[in-house]
């Protein structure tokens, strides 16, 4: 018997979530078997630990779209007992059971062996957040950082510290946005050299174009933002697109891409091909210094996850909760 988070839904339709001890048995069908060492806390878990936001198929459920850990069986001659992995995406713990168990049981295509240099608790401090700013940094360089700040959206939840943490290691000027005033010495900590209100870059303007001011941008947040930043973009650069926090709407014009060659990255870490995982994963390993990771490190243990789960829909939550599942 072990410990997972198990979420049911009612016969009135609403879901409640619980640690129960479940068997091996009871897992799904799959190649390999992980002891789960360390899971995480991303916006998609919020909707699978409560509501469901339609991403559930089916319960009980249990929820986690991330995890890491170390193979104990595996019927796939790329994986064997001892091996440290990390799982992120291909719906894992919304259409699959996910990481909120001390055991797992997946498809081998799923996993990627953890590079040296990092282990499995930084591995779930980056989780599917930091793992896409990183796919969000990598491609904004395939498409050319131009001079000037990398603006980073969103900056004190989990994609933007980790982006703002990774793009300030390469050496970059980060303007970090938040709607939380109070965490500019954190992210001044990872190293953003400039702190832009939300409200300053939230407004809607009726000018398509404003003055050039970055040289990139991972934006977690979408709708108004995004728009205004379209138009604030230098010329030919960049925007990574990765995240709907402030709404999925864009409320835009197509002139920034007219006028000035801005690019308009989509970022998708769920559906990513294995080569690209392992890219990233090797250069989070390479560029992501770990004391910074550790600054962003809320604790937390399966019993946390439905408080978790709510604070993080509401946008309360700052930097990356890594869950011990044992
Ligand atoms: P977090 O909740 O940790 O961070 C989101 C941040 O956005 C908040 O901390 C807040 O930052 C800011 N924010 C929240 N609400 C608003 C608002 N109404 N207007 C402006 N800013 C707002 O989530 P994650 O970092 O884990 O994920 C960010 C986004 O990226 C989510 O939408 C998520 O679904 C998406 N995502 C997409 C992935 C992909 O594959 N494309 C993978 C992972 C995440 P602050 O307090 O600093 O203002």
């Amino acid at each position: 018997m072990f410990n997972a988070l198990i979420v049911e839904k009612g016969e009135d339709g609403k879901t409640t979530a619980g640690v129960q001890q479940i068997e091996i048995d009871q897992l799904p069908a799959g190649d390999v078997t992980v002891a789960i060492e360390y899971s995480t806390v991303n916006y998609k878990d919020g909707l699978c630990i409560g509501p469901g936001g339609g991403l559930v198929r089916n319960y009980p459920h249990v929820p986690g779209i991330d995890f890491a850990g170390t193979v104990e069986a595996s019927d796939d001659a790329r994986y064997a007992p001892g091996d440290k992995v990390v799982l992120t995406g291909w719906r894992v713990g919304e259409a699959h059971w996910g990481g909120y168990t001390q055991k797992a049981r997946v498809k081998a295509d799923w996993l990627v062996p953890l590079p040296t240099g990092i282990d499995t608790r930084h591995a779930m401090a980056v989780g599917t957040a930091g793992f896409t700013a990183m796919l969000a940094v990598m491609a904004l360089e395939d498409h050319g950082i131009k001079d000037g700040p990398v603006l980073v959206t969103g900056a004190a939840g989990g994609v933007g510290s980790v982006a703002t943490a990774i793009l300030a290691n390469l050496g970059y000027d980060v303007a970090a946005v938040t709607g939380r005033p109070e965490t500019a010495d954190y992210l001044t900590s990872l190293g953003a050299t400039q702190i832009v209100a939300r409200e300053d870059i939230n407004e809607t303007t009726k000018r398509p174009l404003e003055a050039e001011a970055w040289g990139g941008c991972i934006d977690a947040v979408g709708s108004a933002m995004l728009a205004r930043v379209l138009g604030q973009m230098k010329y030919g650069a960049s925007v990574a697109a990765v995240g709907l926090a402030g709404g999925a709407d864009l409320p835009a014009t197509v002139i920034p891409f007219l006028l000035r060659g801005v690019n308009l990255l989509g970022i998708d870490s769920v559906m990513q091909p294995y080569e690209n995982r392992l890219r990233a994963w090797e250069r989070i390993a390479q560029d992501l210094p770990m004391a910074k990771l550790e600054a962003m490190i809320q604790p937390a243990t399966l019993s946390d996850l439905p408080d978790l789960g709510r604070d993080i829909l509401q946008g309360k939550v700052k930097g990356r909760v890594v869950v011990d599942v044992n």
